[in-house]
């Protein structure tokens, strides 16, 4: 049963009932027009109540059915909202929790709207590349006024009911629990007799008009990262407040459908259900028993050891943390307290909540206080001999089934782990710099790890709020070993004739959040020195070009020495041309031979994307990632892919094609100046490729 219908009172109660969000699936569109017909055939009924089952109104349209003929099957949510709109009775919306997109929107075509205290609205279409397209957007502006809609139809943010009923969007606050207060409010208005359409309001605002919506594109220009959505919002508000209804109807429905069809909608759509399948994993199917965590403890408390600390108390947890000198620890302490009182400074936390996180860090004084912890995160030094000595002391002392993880970047988690008598417990838990900030974590997944203990580490990510991926053991998991394929073209690139500061730019206007030269700056180049000169000795086949080796043996390792591949102003990190760096690039290319050429700003975009593509696909052969969609998580949360381009797989399959990618990798093949043999497109390219084309 997807809706329920009953009469309480005079009063028809429809419910929605299609857990888990209430969706406007077609099949709830029908019934909920049948249950409207019913209600306004029968003479008993005065009035008439949407509501939801399990605290949600309705989570709105089902956005797996996009693109299909459901999505347009009639009743469609606009047919359905136009018979509400006109109905002959009263029809109230008890909003009873969630109520998001095409619920809000249906709650719109009401003639009164009520809501719980816990309600949340939203129009949140924006998020996956869209705008409302069921009349939200001529709707909400006509009940809170242009500046509250264009805020929430722009960002997709919810209100609560509070400033709901503050802004007029609901009559009523109602009591959680009691339906009585709804047919109490039903019984009056039944009385009153009137029907209060939105389409018949004006659009209010406090303002000037024009400047409003200047201001509103101003911002979007700035802070946007060039997705076209938020700007489409704009465009449909201003219609609403410009137009009579119908007209402004209509343009919501036009620009709704181009947006559908956008490729941008289709790569934020892409993210948006990526990131929840890379929750799901094969052979380690819902409902596997998890260990309880109560009781973490981090080892080492250093650049990464803080932020990971800070993530379990930003979830109000508390954290151990064991460092090798008092010393240690109190410079990890005030690292948080900075962190979180810049925070406090911009004004998203207050003082007090500082204090009570600051108190969830605890000072471990030696591994026996770590025995009786539930799970264990290590991050001391990158260095396999230390990491070894400190999981054998875990094994020594931490109580049996504890989870030992490991926040390696590059070290065999598999070593890590023969280091103790009980592999089954032990994971790489590998965070991003910053910790606290970033939301990806990838999940390794050793020889021997248990599956209890993989998926307790997948629910603990969701509990600090991380979007958790699957990896297995490579060198550099997914992201890193990827990355090193885009750096290592970024470098190529430079010594055929490219300048970094184009490099930069090309990448940076194709989406990425930062060029690829700011950010080794930012990251510091210290760490891939070290591991290209492993790589010299470990893989001697494998071409690099000299040219960032020599800018770190100048002692430039990035911001944190104040020059790097650009120079820095004390206390500015604003990237600056450097004259030196000049002038070293062009010794450079003479010593090794290369006489500069011109280089596309297409031909750096492609030669470091379809790097990281290529990459990608071997290791999905290899099975380290266990789908591409994965991998794009990996990128767009954690290495600033453009969420408009939906990852570097998504981009290359889907809004590039295959067969073109392949060919362009074999244009890259023939010349000299890179490694030839690193362009073979991976046989699941091929594969791939053959199986689109014979589709
Ligand atoms: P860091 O040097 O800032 O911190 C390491 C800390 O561990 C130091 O404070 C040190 O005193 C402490 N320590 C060393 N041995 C210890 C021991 N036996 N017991 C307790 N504490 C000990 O290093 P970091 O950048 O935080 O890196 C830590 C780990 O995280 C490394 O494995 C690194 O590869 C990995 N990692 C780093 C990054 C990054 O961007 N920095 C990103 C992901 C993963």
């Amino acid at each position: 049963m997807a809706v329920w219908y009953e009469v309480r009172r005079g009063t028809a109660v429809i419910q929605i009932d299609n857990p888990p969000v209430n969706g406007l699936s077609h099949a709830v569109r029908a019934a909920l027009g049948e249950s409207l017909e019913r209600a306004l055939d029968d003479p008993q009924v005065k009035a008439v109540v949407l509501t939801g089952t399990a605290k949600t109104f309705s989570g709105g349209a089902d956005i797996r059915e996009f693109n299909s003929a459901a999505m347009a099957a009639s009743p469609s949510l606009a047919q359905l909202i136009e018979a509400t709109e006109t109905a002959t009775k009263p029809v109230v919306a008890a909003i009873n929790g969630v109520c998001m997109g095409g619920g809000l929107e249906l709650s719109l075509g009401c003639h009164y709207r009520l809501a719980t205290r816990d309600a949340q609205m939203a129009l949140p279409e924006v998020k996956i590349g869209l705008i409302p397209g069921a009349g939200g957007t001529q709707r909400l502006p006509r009940a809170v006024g242009a500046e509250l809609a264009l805020r929430m139809i722009t960002t997709g943010d919810p209100i609560d009911a509070d400033t709901a009923l503050r802004h007029g969007l609901v009559e009523r606050i109602v009591v959680n629990d009691s339906f009585d207060d709804v047919l109490a409010f039903c019984e009056e208005i039944a009385v009153r007799g009137q029907r209060p359409k939105l389409r018949e309001r004006v659009v209010t605002l406090t303002g000037d008009m024009g400047a409003l919506f200047v201001a509103a594109r101003a911002e979007l220009h700035k802070t946007g990262r060039g997705l076209q959505a938020p700007l489409a919002c704009v465009d449909a508000v201003e219609a609403a407040a410009r137009l009579p209804f119908d007209e402004g109807l209509a343009y919501e429905r036009k620009i709704f459908i181009e947006r559908v069809q956008a490729d941008e909608s289709k790569a934020l759509r892409h993210a948006f259900f990526a990131e929840r399948t890379a929750a799901k994993i094969p052979d380690v199917p819902d409902g596997t028993p998890t260990r309880r965590i109560d009781r973490v403890a981090v080892i080492g408390f250093g650049t990464m050891g803080g932020g990971i600390a800070m993530s379990f108390a930003n979830a109000g947890m508390p954290v151990r943390v064991l460092e090798t000198k008092p010393e240690a620890f109190e410079r990890g302490m005030t690292a948080c307290r900075m962190n979180w009182e810049a925070t406090a400074k911009k004004g998203r936390m207050t003082a007090a909540e500082v204090q009570q996180r600051m108190a969830l860090l605890q000072p471990a004084t030696s591994m026996q206080d770590l025995a009786d912890c539930d799970l264990v995160i290590e991050a001391v030094f990158e260095d396999m001999a230390v990491k070894q000595s400190v999981f054998k002391a875990l094994d020594a002392v931490v109580k049996p089934g504890a989870i030992f993880a490991t926040n390696t970047s590059t070290l065999d988690v598999n070593q890590i782990a023969a280091a103790t008598r009980r592999p089954q417990d032990v994971i790489g838990l590998h965070f991003f710099s910053p910790a606290n900030v970033m939301r990806l974590l990838e999940v390794v997944r050793a020889e021997k790890t248990g599956k209890d203990a993989l998926a307790t580490a997948m629910k603990l990510a969701r509990r600090i709020r991380k979007v958790a991926v699957v990896s297995g053991v490579c060198d550099g998991f997914i992201g890193n070993r990827m990355l090193e394929q885009y750096v290592r073209q970024s470098l190529f690139l430079l010594d055929e004739g490219a300048s970094l500061q184009q490099i930069d730019a090309a990448l940076l206007k194709f989406g990425m959040a930062m060029g690829p030269f700011t950010m080794y700056d930012m990251a510091g180049m210290d760490i891939g020195y070290a591991i290209r000169q492993r790589r010299y000795v470990e893989k001697p086949h494998i071409t690099y070009s000299k040219i960032a080796d020599k800018v770190v043996e100048l002692g430039r390792l990035g911001q944190k020495s104040g020059k790097g591949w650009y120079r820095y102003e004390p206390g500015d990190r604003t990237p600056r041309p450097d004259p030196e760096i000049d002038a070293l690039i062009q010794a450079h290319r003479a010593e090794v031979g290369i006489t500069p050429r011109t280089v596309s700003d297409q031909e750096i975009v492609q030669r470091c994307v379809f790097a990281l593509v290529n990459e990608g696909a071997k290791i999905l052969e290899e099975g380290i990632a266990l789908r591409a969609s994965d991998i794009d998580v990996v990128y767009l949360t954690g290495y600033g892919f453009p969420v408009a381009k939906g990852g570097p797989m998504f981009y290359a399959e889907k809004l590039v094609g295959l067969s073109q990618v392949i060919e362009a990798m074999h244009g890259f093949a023939v010349n000299p100046a890179v490694d030839s043999r690193f362009w073979q497109p991976a046989p699941w390219l091929l594969r791939q490729a053959e199986k689109t084309a014979a589709k």
